[in-house]
């Protein structure tokens, strides 16, 4: 017997519906890349999304066909998030910080038809449009008296040219909520990029739990910050859980060092901001310099990469604010676990209370985690075994894009590439990452692409590329090489071999040359040796 209730598809159309109807004063406030603060709500951000919705209709584009967007966080990224979406479209977040081959790489494989971005990535844009075979309109996210003469872009048009000739009314269409809704490239495995590919379905239920109490704890009476960027995960989620709870949205636009941060902080009266310790390192900074406070901000969340327990000091014990310490992946929405107390916790003293909150925290309802030993068999939850630690749930990726029915699952568990334990409490620390990535300043580097280069030199017979714990980017790679016989290299001949192969912030901070690089029985190289070998190394001071 099937239940009674209404049959109603879980789309992202609801969420500005919702928004617009029951919170249409809620504002939407932005730092522009104009230079300007820009404020918007929730009314117009429907309107506007409408316009993009008809503006889509007019180019044509089909049902699920990929918008791509170069852009910061901002309102008219948030008007593409709905309008694209909502009309059945599929938007493609691209990430401006990697090299411009690798975005014609992945613009070409997503197969985008347009795409809408900022004018800080007009070289960008110059640079890769001819290379982009499948981007049929480029359109400038300004108005048309910012438009540049001679781009060089063919078809080039303003945002509000091209949304500005359509009606503010649009019928949003209703469909299979399974239907894709949002795509996000992740490079964080080695190999070429590769694509996840959220649903409405996902992408509602993970706006859902994400806003819950023990999870960030989104209201109507808040004011957000994502400072996480639109084009990583969907800022988290976090579009999609303020349209749900109506909360007022502040985004930073470009401007992400501390100052800039602070006083959109104070200006806009935000209670709770989002983004990775490099953020709230420059920000701490900041205020410690200028020994300035808060008067409104009550909690972050911090994730991406693992939160020094200073930062969570500094913030509570300086400034009164919670951190929540969260984590997640591209391929899981992002959100998997968040790190808020139990009554149990509430009398700890604040040592123990620390370390508590210095675990990536419990998972929330709808993801479920175990972690596993090397064969293959369930741990305990003791907060002592540690093993590779494996996820399932609604908005956890069964297959990438194009992945041709190749499932990444293992006994239908998405395996998270890190390694980490989880108490009986169930809150789970990650103790280690098992994929061969360094994550610096919340940014993938791949070792391998790292290494490629290296051996790609004619004085380099192996190289091998290791994460370096760093003060400001948590991580730096440094590449470790055996010369060929007779060799000259030197660490600058290296390092500049490295410039135009590699976006900028991916090229390795040293070279250590060594006599050999340990290798195991199969003629891998042996990573966690050489970490051991080199434990007294400390990075170059920049
Ligand atoms: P995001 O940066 O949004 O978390 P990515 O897919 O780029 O998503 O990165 C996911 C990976 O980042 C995780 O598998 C883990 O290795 C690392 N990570 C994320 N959050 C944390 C955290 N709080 N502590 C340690 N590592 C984290």
């Amino acid at each position: 017997m099937l239940g009674l209730m209404q049959d109603q598809p879980l789309l992202i159309s609801t969420l500005i519906e919702f928004s617009q109807r029951h919170h249409g004063e809620s504002e939407v406030v932005s730092r522009r890349v104009e230079g300007d603060i820009h404020r918007s709500n929730y009314k117009q951000i429907s309107a506007r999304s409408k316009q993009v919705a008809n503006a889509l209709d007019v180019m044509g584009l089909q049902f699920s066909d990929r918008v791509a967007t170069l852009a910061w966080n901002g309102y008219r990224h948030l008007e593409l998030y709905f309008g694209v979406s909502g009309s059945g479209r599929v938007l493609h977040t691209l990430n401006p910080r990697l090299h411009p081959d690798q975005i014609v790489w992945i613009a070409n494989h997503a197969e985008d038809q347009v795409l809408c971005f900022d004018m800080s990535f007009l070289p960008i844009v110059q640079a890769v449009h001819s290379r982009c075979t499948t981007i049929k309109h480029f359109v400038a996210l300004c108005d048309a008296s910012r438009l540049p003469a001679d781009s060089g872009i063919p078809g080039l048009q303003s945002y509000e040219a091209w949304i500005g000739a359509q009606p503010q009314t649009y019928s949003w269409p209703s469909f299979d909520e399974n239907s894709a809704s949002s795509m996000c490239y992740t490079s964080g495995t080695t190999g070429n990029p590769k694509a996840a590919l959220y649903s409405h379905r996902s992408t509602l239920l993970h706006a859902l739990a994400g806003a819950l109490p023990d999870s960030l704890n989104m209201s109507a009476r808040d004011s957000v910050l994502p400072v996480v960027p639109m084009f990583h995960v969907n800022a988290w989620g976090l579009p999609y859980s303020a349209a749900m709870t109506g909360c007022k949205l502040v985004f930073p636009g470009p401007a992400m060092d501390g100052k800039s941060i602070y006083e959109l902080i104070e200006s806009e009266s935000v209670s709770f901001a989002a983004g990775v310790p490099t953020v709230w390192q420059m920000l701490l900074s900041h205020m410690q310099t200028g020994g300035l406070h808060f008067s409104s901000l009550k909690r972050t969340v911090i994730g991406g990469s693992a939160c020094p327990p200073a930062m969570i000091t500094a913030f509570n014990d300086l400034y009164g604010v919670e951190v929540l310490h969260a984590w997640g992946m591209t391929e899981m929405s992002p959100l998997g676990t968040v790190c808020t107390l139990k009554n149990k916790h509430m009398d700890l003293d604040a040592d123990e209370m620390m370390k508590v909150r210095l675990k990536q925290g419990r998972g929330l309802y709808g993801v479920d985690m175990k972690i596993i030993d090397d064969n293959g068999a369930e741990l305990p939850w003791d907060g002592k075994a540690y093993g590779d630690l494996l996820v399932k749930g609604p908005w956890v990726i069964k297959e990438y894009f194009k992945g041709e029915g190749a499932s990444p699952l293992v006994d239908g568990w998405f395996p998270t590439g890190d390694v980490a334990t989880i108490d009986a409490d169930g809150y789970m620390q990650i103790t280690d990452r098992s994929k061969d990535v360094i994550k610096s300043g919340g940014e993938w580097i791949s070792s391998i692409d790292v290494e490629n280069i290296a051996m790609a030199h004619p004085g380099v017979a192996m190289a091998a590329c290791i994460g370096m714990k760093h003060p400001k980017w948590d991580e730096r790679p440094v590449v470790v090489v055996v010369k060929r016989p007779d060799s000259e290299l030197t660490r600058e001949g290296l390092l500049s071999f490295y410039e135009g192969k590699t976006a900028k912030w991916q090229i390795p901070d040293d070279v250590i040359f060594v006599d050999a690089i340990p290798l195991g029985g199969t003629g891998k190289m042996q990573k966690a040796k050489l970490r051991e070998i080199l434990s007294d190394y400390r990075l170059p001071v920049a």
